[in-house]
């Protein structure tokens, strides 16, 4: 079932999303070679829950970490471990938070120390890829339209797209209807509507769009071992377009 929130319940949310992209913010500072993962991950629970939220991802389906931190050929969903940043890797943190009940949901990637061109060049046009999708959202726009957007500018750029992860809606739970997938045709998928709220987030590869589950049974990584990136937005879809609600 998609969810309208209602007028305090999108108070509630703006909170959480302010939460979510004021932990990315602090965190940012913080990245660089040396650093292990799980430094990352404590500084983050300590951050959440000094805003006055807790951590969404904790324990959510048993997930070990507070945040999730992949790396490199990582996609989505590592577990924070003694491992150190290195020069030249790219780090993608996802973060949530819940306030009063109601959750915001961001993922970001950052390029550690000084990377190689063709990573920069991942990072701009998967985050590019990002607002191409949110430049599709409108009351009245379908869900395809995202998708669709997202894909036609991921394949300008000779980008994989992954297809196994996609968006969706957030709210009470971390993960509610719709799926917003990162490919699709226009027209088609559930209609947005006013004062719905949905997590748009791209996870585009250098190389191959296939994946597969490391033995840990969380962290997904490219096929090829090549570079991915993933960046996140939650949204307040609007009449005329949507509102991001975890912004800088
Ligand atoms: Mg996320
Ligand atoms: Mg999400």
């Amino acid at each position: 079932m998609i969810t309208i929130k209602s007028e305090h319940e999108i108070e509630l949310m703006r909170k959480a999303g302010e939460i979510v992209g004021n932990t990315h913010k602090y965190l940012k500072q913080y990245i660089k070679p040396g650093i292990t993962t799980k430094e990352l991950n404590d500084l983050a629970e300590d951050f959440i829950l000094k805003s006055g939220a807790t951590p969404s991802f904790k324990n959510l389906y048993g997930f070990p970490g507070t945040i999730c931190i992949s790396i490199n050929e990582e996609i989505v969903h590592g577990i924070p471990s003694m491992r150190k940043l290195k020069n030249g890797d790219i780090v993608k943190l996802d973060i949530g938070a819940c306030y009063q009940g109601y959750h915001g949901d961001s993922a970001w990637s950052y390029p550690v120390g000084n990377v190689s061109s063709e990573i920069s060049r991942l990072l701009e046009q998967t985050e590019q890829a990002l607002y191409q999708g949110l430049s599709a959202v409108h009351a009245g726009a379908h869900v395809g339209d995202i998708g669709y957007a997202v894909e036609q500018y991921a394949k300008k750029c000779h980008l994989g797209v992954v297809k196994e992860l996609v968006g969706h809606g957030i709210g009470t739970k971390v993960h509610e209807d719709p799926d917003v997938p990162n490919f699709g045709k226009q027209g088609t998928g559930p209609v947005l509507k006013e004062g719905m709220t949905i997590a748009v987030e791209p996870m585009l590869n250098l190389g191959t769009a296939e994946v597969y589950m490391l033995d840990d049974d969380w962290t997904i990584v490219t096929g090829d071992d090549k570079a991915s990136a993933h960046f996140e937005h939650t949204i307040l879809v609007t009449k005329d377009g949507y509102e991001i609600l975890t912004k800088r």
